[in-house]
């Protein structure tokens, strides 16, 4: 249960969750400046969304009501997460995506379209009542792994992600079809589309051929006061199918960063412009990750581009198929490779002994200490630990 504790002696309207400014919202990341929102599976198999309190190392239910079994609608803790991906907190109130879909015949009987309609839902964490925030149509949401908030704006992609197939059945995969940059404002409920992100004319084969994958359009953050957002195609079917056909995902030396090297991808970064508000097409390498806004980006190795735009080198992390890198306290953590990056040093740093192996996630710093997040052993069911570790430990003398 999420006990709201009362600051005593002052009667502000501070917020119990504590939103950084500028933030970059990811599912294995959902963190705040004194917590971390995750999901876990209950023994009845059903979704819960948590908060770990960085200071007790707590972790609770979102959830309001005693003897709550957090199993049904009437639980917030449930209902937030049950179909949506990645609800966040903003100012104290839970924020989620729910996407109806359906598909639109004509009087023949043929199905013409496959129409999506998002509902943004909000509660207040201290009442769990759920209300909706604003209706979105045409896109769905539900799927959405990345988000930023900034100044009051929740920035997110809503997809198009049904296509039809050549016998006229509808396919729905998740994040693929056309996508497009919306900013909701969580103040006023104003939502602008920005438009589609992912316009090359063969982008569509991402999604439409056979073992096609990697159609996301991926948000990475904000970087110089433009928020980033990338996408990949190709331009032949070949380009895809080739590569598809031959590949054995079972094979143990199979990586991400191979179909990245074998596929001839043609990678668009772009950025909305946060002073003028026009998208624009950005020459910079696609980020990985965007963090304490340094620009993380994979060329071969990984580099830390800092805020005057100078670079930093780590000399042996490489790319793999984990996603659990974060970029905290000025440095690029790579859990699943027991390594850190100082590019202020330009040193790979491995993690103490006792940490190697555990695929950590290193989630933020809090008090000096890092907050680090990993799966416990021998969990029947998948349980996570945190610790606050200080950084003499966290890393090998
Ligand atoms: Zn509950």
């Amino acid at each position: 249960m999420l006990v709201f504790l009362c600051s005593c002696g002052n009667s502000s309207t501070k917020a119990v969750i504590q939103n950084y400014p500028i933030h970059y919202y990811v599912m294995h990341a959902n963190t705040y400046q004194n917590g971390c929102i995750y999901t876990t599976i209950t023994e009845s198999g059903t979704n819960i969304a948590h908060f770990v309190d960085y200071e007790t190392l707590q972790s609770v239910p979102l959830c309001n009501k005693p003897n709550c079994t957090h199993s049904n609608e009437s639980c917030l803790s449930y209902q937030c997460v049950s179909t949506s991906a990645l609800p966040v907190i903003y100012q104290d109130q839970i924020y989620w995506f729910e996407t109806d879909s359906q598909i639109v015949e004509e009087k023949d009987g043929k199905s013409t379209d496959y129409q999506f309609d998002t509902t943004c839902y909000y509660a207040n964490l201290k009442t769990g009542e759920k209300k909706v925030f604003v209706k979105i149509p045409d896109v769905s949401m539900k799927d959405a792994v990345e988000m930023v908030i900034a100044d009051d704006i929740l920035y997110v992609i809503g997809c198009d992600q049904a296509y039809q197939t050549e016998n006229g059945a509808w396919m729905e995969i998740s994040c693929c079809g056309d996508q497009y940059l919306y900013a909701i404002n969580l103040k006023t409920a104003e939502v602008k589309n920005y438009g589609l992100i992912n316009d090359a004319p063969t982008a569509y084969y991402n999604w439409t051929l056979d073992y096609a994958m990697f159609f996301n359009v991926q948000l990475t953050g904000i970087y110089q006061n433009k928020l980033y957002f990338s996408y990949r195609y190709v331009d032949k079917k070949s380009d895809l199918t080739d590569y598809f056909s031959h590949v054995d995902f079972d094979d143990p030396n199979w990586s991400l960063a191979d179909v990245d090297a074998s596929v001839p991808w043609n990678r668009i970064n772009k950025c909305l412009n946060l002073k003028t508000g026009e998208i624009e097409i950005s020459d910079l390498p696609i980020a990985e990750i965007i963090g304490d806004g340094d620009y993380v980006y994979y060329d071969g190795t990984f580099c830390v581009m800092d805020q005057d735009g100078n670079v930093a080198r780590s000399p042996g992390i490489v790319r793999d198929s984990y996603h659990n890198q974060t970029f905290v306290n000025g440095k690029f953590w790579k859990g699943s490779q027991n390594v850190c990056f100082d590019p202020k040093t330009g040193e790979d740093i491995p993690l103490a002994a006792q940490y190697q192996g555990k695929d950590i996630t290193v989630l933020d710093l809090y008090k000096g200490n890092y907050i680090i997040q990993y799966y416990g052993e021998n969990d029947d069911n998948v349980e996570y630990r945190f610790e606050s570790v200080p950084e003499d430990k966290l890393l090998a003398a």
